[in-house]
Formats: C-alpha cells, sequence, structure tokens
C-alpha cells in the first residue's frame, strides 16, 4: 500500500515534508506527478511549482531520478521499495492549495500529495504528524478522510481508496474553534480558524435549516460519516471550495455573527449563502458531474460547456435555500436576486459571449479576467443562477405548477448521481423537457447558446413580483428591493467606469463600453484627479458630476502611469443597468410565489 507521510517541518519556513513510500513501484523506473489544477477551481496553477527539494531512496541507497516535464518526475528502476521525500513550500492562505505558518496548516491533497503513476486506483495510508514543542501542544486536526489510527486531537493514521479520495479531503491543522450540529442522521461539524469571536449557536442553527432545506429537496443527504465546515476568518477575504464530504471557507471575521448580534447582516447574509452553495455541490458536480470529469487526470484542462449548470443552478439555489429555510425574508431574498440581476446587465460583455461558451472558456477567460472583462465576458455563475431561475419559473408556468426545476435536479441526482454515471452536455436540456412536458429547446437556444437577454420581466410578474431596471442612484447602488412607495431616484451624470479610491484620486478600475469615459479616451488603471481644475476623490465625484447637464463637456485630469494627461469628457445619463424588484398586489401571484419561495401564504 503507498503511504505518504506529512509533518509541518519547517512552519516558520512555511515548509510542509512529505515522505511518500511506494513498496512496489513500476519495474522500468516509476513516474509519479503534481496536479495542475483543483477540482473545483478551473485554471491551471501548476502545484509542482511549490516542490523545494526531492529525494529518493531505496533500502538506505540514494535513487536517481530525472524530470520529464514542469510536473511529472521519473526514478531510476529499483529492486526495493521506493521512498521519496520532499518539501513542500506552503504559503497562499486561500481554499485552492496549502498554507503553513507558526498561527496553522491547512493543505489541499492537490498541493501535497504526488500521484503514482499506474497506481493511483490503488488504496493509499496518510500519517499526519503532530508538530513538536510547547507552543503547539494545543493544535488539533479537522479533516473528513476516512480515519485508521488517530488520537483525540485528530493526529495519526487516515486512508483512502485512491487518489481521487485521497485529494478530496483538505486538512486544516491548528488552534480552532468546533462546532456541531445533527442533520439527517449525520454529525456535520463546523472549525472556524483565524481570530474571531463570533457566536457558534447561531451559526450552527442556521446552518442547520440551510442544510435541511438541500436534503429535502433532493430527498436525501448523500451518504457519508459526517461533514465538515472549514473556515479561515481573515480581516478580508472570501472565497469557498466544494469537496465530497467537506467543504473549505474563507471569509472576513466581521461577516460572522458576534455574540450577541441579533440583526442579519449583509455579511453573515453572506456567508450563510457561501455555505448553502458549497452545501448543495455536495449533490451538483461532486456526485452529479460531467462526464468529462469523470476520468479527469488533472494534468492539462478539461472542457465543458455545462459550468452554468453546475456553478449557475448551484448559485440560484445557495440564495434561494436561504429564503426557503426562513433564515431571510422573502424581500431579504428578492434583493440579493435584484443584486445577482444587476451583476448581470451591467456588463455589456453579456451580449458578446454565451453561458455555454463562458463555461467551456473559463480556464483562459472567467479564471482569467482582465481589465476589459465586463466589456467581455459573461459570469456562468451570474447569469447561470439566471438561466436557473428562468428555467424553473417556465417549468411552472407550463405545468400550471405542477412541477418545478426541484424535480429536474431530484430526477439528475437518481439517474447520475445515485449511479455514478457522468452527465453529457445535452442531458440536462433533455430532462427539462421531461419534466415541462414540452420541447424546451426554444428556451435553451436563447438561454444557453444566445446572447439575448432572459424574459425575466415576464416569468417573475407570473409570481407576483414587479422587474424595474433603473439607472443606479450612486456608484455604490447594486440595485435591490424596492418598497412600492420609494420614489424612483433621479438618474445622476454617469463616468461610464468603475473605480475605487487610490493615493489622493480615483483609480478606474473598468472602464464600460460607449460609456462617457472610454468615448473621451480614459482607460482601465488611470488615476483621475480633478474634473474642471477641482480635485475629485471617491467621496466627491458623483456630486461634481451631477453639476453638469446631459451633453455639457468637462475637462479631466488623470495621470496614466506617471503622465499628467488632460480628456474631454461629454457628460452622459447614467444607464439604467440596475435592478429593482417590487412586489404586485396580484393576489394570485402572490400564493404562485409562496409556492415557489416556500414560504407561508398569507391566506
Ligand atoms: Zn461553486
Amino acid at each position: 500500500m503507498i503511504s505518504y507521510r506529512v509533518s509541518l517541518h519547517n512552519p516558520e519556513a512555511h515548509l510542509f515534508r512529505v515522505s511518500l513510500w511506494i513498496p512496489q513501484p513500476k519495474v522500468a523506473g516509476q513516474i509519479i506527478n503534481m496536479p495542475a489544477w483543483i477540482p473545483g477551481s478551473y485554471m491551471i496553477r501548476d502545484f509542482a511549482k511549490s516542490v523545494v527539494t526531492l529525494n529518493a531512496s531505496s533500502n538506505g541507497k540514494p535513487v536517481q531520478f530525472k524530470k520529464l516535464d514542469k510536473q511529472r518526475w521519473q526514478f531510476a528502476p529499483v529492486d526495493d521499495g521506493l521512498e521519496i521525500e520532499y518539501e513542500v513550500y506552503a504559503w497562499d492562505l486561500s481554499v485552492r492549495s496549502a498554507h503553513l505558518d507558526t498561527t496553522h496548516g491547512y493543505f489541499n491533497g492537490t498541493s501535497l500529495f504526488f500521484r503514482v503513476e499506474g497506481l493511483s486506483s490503488e488504496s493509499c495510508k496518510v500519517e499526519m504528524q503532530r508538530p513538536e514543542g510547547a507552543s503547539y501542544n494545543s493544535w488539533q486536526l479537522a479533516t473528513t478522510l476516512p480515519v485508521s489510527n488517530c488520537r483525540e486531537d485528530g493526529f495519526g493514521e487516515y486512508q483512502a481508496e485512491s487518489y481521487e479520495q485521497l485529494i478530496d479531503h483538505p486538512v486544516e491543522i491548528g488552534d480552532f474553534t468546533r462546532g456541531q450540529f445533527e442533520v439527517a442522521n449525520t454529525l456535520h461539524k463546523l472549525v472556524i480558524s483565524g481570530r474571531h469571536r463570533s457566536d457558534m449557536t447561531r451559526i450552527e442553527k442556521d446552518l442547520g435549516r440551510i442544510c435541511k432545506t438541500h436534503i429535502e429537496m433532493f430527498g436525501e443527504l448523500p451518504a457519508m460519516d459526517q461533514y465538515l465546515f472549514q473556515v479561515m476568518a481573515v480581516g478580508d477575504g472570501y472565497g469557498g471550495l466544494e469537496h465530497c464530504n467537506s467543504t473549505s471557507l474563507v471569509c472576513k471575521r466581521d461577516d460572522l455573527p458576534y455574540q450577541n448580534q441579533q440583526e442579519m447582516s449583509d455579511g453573515y447574509r453572506q456567508f450563510l449563502g457561501l455555505c448553502s452553495h458549497e452545501y448543495f455541490h455536495l449533490w451538483n458536480v461532486k456526485r452529479i458531474k460531467p462526464e468529462v470529469y469523470r476520468t479527469a487526470e488533472l494534468s492539462q484542462e478539461v472542457y465543458t460547456s455545462l459550468l452554468w449548470a453546475f456553478e449557475g443552478i448551484t448559485s440560484y439555489y445557495d440564495d434561494l435555500a436561504l429564503v426557503r429555510s426562513g433564515v431571510i425574508d422573502e424581500k431579504s431574498y428578492l434583493e440579493l436576486l435584484a443584486q445577482t440581476i444587476s451583476r448581470v446587465i451591467k456588463g455589456s460583455g453579456r451580449h458578446k459571449q454565451t453561458v455555454s461558451e463562458s463555461s467551456f472558456d473559463t480556464w483562459t477567460k472567467f479564471y482569467k479576467q482582465d481589465e476589459n472583462a465586463p466589456n467581455a465576458i459573461v459570469s456562468y455563475y451570474a447569469k447561470g443562477a439566471l438561466v436557473a431561475l428562468a428555467l424553473d419559473l417556465t417549468i411552472r408556468k407550463r405545468t400550471g405548477s405542477k412541477c418545478s426545476l426541484d424535480d429536474v435536479m431530484c430526477i439528475l441526482w437518481q439517474r447520475f448521481g445515485v449511479t455514478g454515471k457522468g452527465v453529457g452536455e445535452r442531458d440536462i436540456e433533455q430532462i427539462a423537457c421531461e419534466v415541462a412536458g414540452a420541447d424546451m429547446g426554444g428556451f435553451f437556444d436563447l438561454a444557453l447558446r444566445s446572447t439575448d437577454d432572459l424574459p425575466l420581466e415576464s416569468l417573475l410578474s407570473d409570481m407576483g413580483v414587479v422587474y424595474k431596471q433603473q439607472p443606479a442612484s450612486s456608484p455604490k447602488d447594486r440595485g435591490g428591493f424596492a418598497d412600492t412607495e420609494q420614489a424612483e431616484k433621479l438618474p445622476g451624470v454617469a463616468l461610464g467606469a468603475a473605480f475605487k479610491s487610490d493615493e489622493g484620486g480615483v483609480r478606474l478600475t473598468f472602464v464600460y463600453d460607449d460609456g462617457a469615459a472610454q468615448r473621451s479616451g480614459l482607460a482601465s488603471g488611470d488615476l483621475l484627479v480633478a474634473i474642471d481644475g477641482l480635485r475629485a476623490n471617491s467621496d466627491n465625484i458623483e456630486s461634481l458630476l451631477n453639476c453638469y447637464s446631459v451633453g455639457e463637456r468637462l475637462q479631466v485630469t488623470a495621470f496614466r502611469r506617471d503622465e499628467l494627461m488632460t480628456f474631454t469628457l461629454a457628460a452622459q445619463r447614467a444607464p439604467a443597468d440596475t435592478c429593482y424588484l417590487a412586489l404586485s398586489d396580484d393576489q394570485n401571484a402572490a400564493r404562485q410565489r409562496c409556492g415557489w419561495l416556500k414560504t407561508a401564504s398569507d391566506d
């Protein structure tokens, strides 16, 4: 049996030391490789670049080896077992790789474990060594890797059925806070690392309700001994990655609820949405997965046009489960939905790239976004979530509310998740047609293979939701829920660019197609310092602009690199690119909405 031993060898230098033992290496000379990417994050990251030293021996004698390419090593043939010792530099505090210092250790198997070519379907053993020294006395280890022989604190021996399983259980080591709750007779654990003072009881209660909502929709929780939410709380950060029995998350510590905090802050709502998203992935992508992911070797890019479904449908249900579980109310949900719609309609890239193309090109476009991204691409997360919404409401409409996207997901779970069969490129469309009892070809051609906008206004009106598109009232306006009595704000003058405060001015981060900034010649990265001779900053830029009438000309002074330049900009009305959702008084539609959001009906 192949075995790995992990030691937190030198936390000060951020080095893990791994020892890999191969009892029966290939006769012709064993080859090992390190993954180029981690499932769930579609970018080539070349984890082998963090291997700092590597030595091999057999029977106490050194073994020669050569590097075949950026991620593969080949060892000379040996008569006995082969032992490979290597150090991995770990200084990326994200959910995608590994991090080690004197406060904690975290790693994904894709960053630490070599794949032994030809033997990767064999079971393996992992020994996690406790770091030595009094300062590590309180450290514990949390992972969902199957235990073979462990101490109470989590250090000891683990096992995995295959390499694929080995790399799907990230490991957190340190002095973390623990919480737990039970759903569907399964223990759900929560560990939070990093400095924080959050209300663990409230988080446990809210997560329990959200998990229960997802389980009830699919009818069952996939078989597992336990589930683990692994959270890293930091000053500023956001992200999550799904695994077969766990998830790793990074969040702002301020997003977690403090003791005695009563209200639902925007940050906490976002944190719960992220947890909900990763938990939904337990079914959608970890078990219901594209055919091409089933045999993925992780050595190079793998292409599918289905990320709109695996990320977009997941993004639709993440917030939907918050309202269905009662963690947030209907208005709060519609606010989130309006913000997702606004994110999509603010970028003209949605008219240049379809969600299918966005999925396919994720490796070079979505994951490698530059300053032109809003003008060039569409997010398969945000637009994918709107496709899921439109699909759900269309199925409800065609079946008189007898069926919905929930039924499509349940069939996907039964046919693909339970059986382990891979999802083909058109399987989801076919199941949707089955559930709707109608040909949905036109819907999918529009939603997935065209760049036209979705008919959300009419679909939402069937649910008693009024859709409004209006100019942003300020650069911070992201859209939301509109009370019916709320007066529509007058549109201001727009710069046609996104910006942030920087070095005594405003730094342009995105310059939108056909906006005033682009037409004047301003570019992303320019530092705008004055408008008609008056100093501009992120606090006053809006009031400075609003002194002008549409069509008037103004002189903008900006630095491009270290060169001071002047641009003539024509004041332009802010575009109607911000979505607000309100409730109509249609009682019949309100009943439909209660069925959709699973909120209690008023009557
Ligand atoms: Zn996701």
